[in-house]
């Protein structure tokens, strides 16, 4: 037990029963992947028609194992049974571990945390599924932050085995290591990063998106990229892999890594014809990937 800011933090509490806030792309995915490695979760979302789509998503992914021939249809329904919706906290108060998986906006974020904060116990481990708002930030808004660190899933969640558990400058080693824990239990494969624009991953894939952009300013085929790329040995090249990510993410993204690290990202990479990354001139075209089945590919 070690002491962190006046309080006692527990060591490493084993999660039997989780919360995630949001029923969006992540928080369905997160639900998903919890349930299915047999930890109950409560999904709580302000709208139906959100929680309807996290379950329907859910349902989707437990029907292909059945297909597969590695579910029964009571397993299914046994696995599916362990995501509890709900629009209400009336339940968060026994809950070990909650992930917030709303909208990325620090305000709307730094809401919520405080908002589930007064509403599970003084034990209960909160994280944040962020993928560029400051931990040590989000965490002013709190009143227990030694309970608190980021637990960052990457897209789609029950195929990327990493999770990045993110260390802010007041959480205590009991949340960390309740959340390595879960993680683990989830079959994911964690890393306890310290704080910083982009985390790990970030921090080395955006200067790579940086180069991408550079070579398509100077006249280069994206096509071609992608091929040489996988050919290196990567499974899918960059124009591919940001067509997966969002151009809307990725913009947004990369705004916060040149603000974190102006000397190494400047922007997006290099400027196309007026002045703008590729990727800035595809978000501003509304090609914004496969979320809309435009992007540098096209999709449908
Ligand atoms: P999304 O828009 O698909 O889902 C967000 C959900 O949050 C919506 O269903 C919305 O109704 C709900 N919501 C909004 N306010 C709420 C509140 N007060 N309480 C409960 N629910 C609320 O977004 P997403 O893509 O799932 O992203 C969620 C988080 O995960 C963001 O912080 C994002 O940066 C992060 N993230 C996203 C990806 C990705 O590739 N999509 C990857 C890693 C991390």
């Amino acid at each position: 037990v070690k002491k962190k800011g006046g309080q006692y933090a527990k060591q490493s509490v084993p999660v039997e029963r989780a919360g995630v806030l949001g029923a969006g792309i992540m928080g369905g995915g997160i639900a998903y992947q919890s349930a299915s490695k047999g930890t109950p979760i409560l999904m709580k979302d302000i709208k139906d028609e959100a929680i309807e789509l996290g379950l329907k998503e859910a349902r989707k992914l437990f029907a292909k194992q059945v297909e597969r021939g590695k579910l029964s249809n009571e397993q299914m329904a046994e696995r599916l049974s362990n995501i509890r919706p709900t629009l209400s906290y009336g339940d968060f108060s026994h809950v070990d571990l909650v992930v917030e998986a709303v909208v990325e906006n620090p305000k709307v974020k730094g809401a919520v945390l405080a908002e589930v904060e007064e509403n599970v116990s003084e034990d209960t481990i909160l994280t944040s599924n962020t993928s560029t708002i400051s931990i040590t930030r989000l965490a002013e808004n709190l009143k227990r932050p030694e309970n608190f660190c980021g637990m960052h899933f990457f897209n789609p969640v029950h195929r990327m085995p990493l999770v990045e558990v993110i260390r802010g400058e007041k959480t205590g080693d009991g949340a960390v290591a309740a959340t390595v824990a879960y993680a683990r239990k989830m079959g994911k494969t964690p890393i306890v990063v310290n704080d910083c624009p982009g985390f790990l991953v970030n921090r080395v894939l955006f200067p790579y998106f940086g180069g991408f952009s550079q070579l398509m300013a100077a006249g280069a085929d994206f096509q071609r990229v992608d091929r040489v790329m996988e050919k290196f040995g990567w499974p899918m090249g960059p124009a591919y892999l940001l067509d997966v990510v969002g151009m809307d993410t990725a913009v947004h993204a990369g705004e916060v890594m040149a603000e974190g690290f102006p000397e190494r990202m400047g922007s997006l990479g290099g400027a196309g014809s007026e002045g703008k990354s590729a990727i800035q001139v595809m978000f501003d075209n509304e090609r914004l990937g496969q979320k809309n089945a435009k992007g540098f590919y096209a999709y449908e």
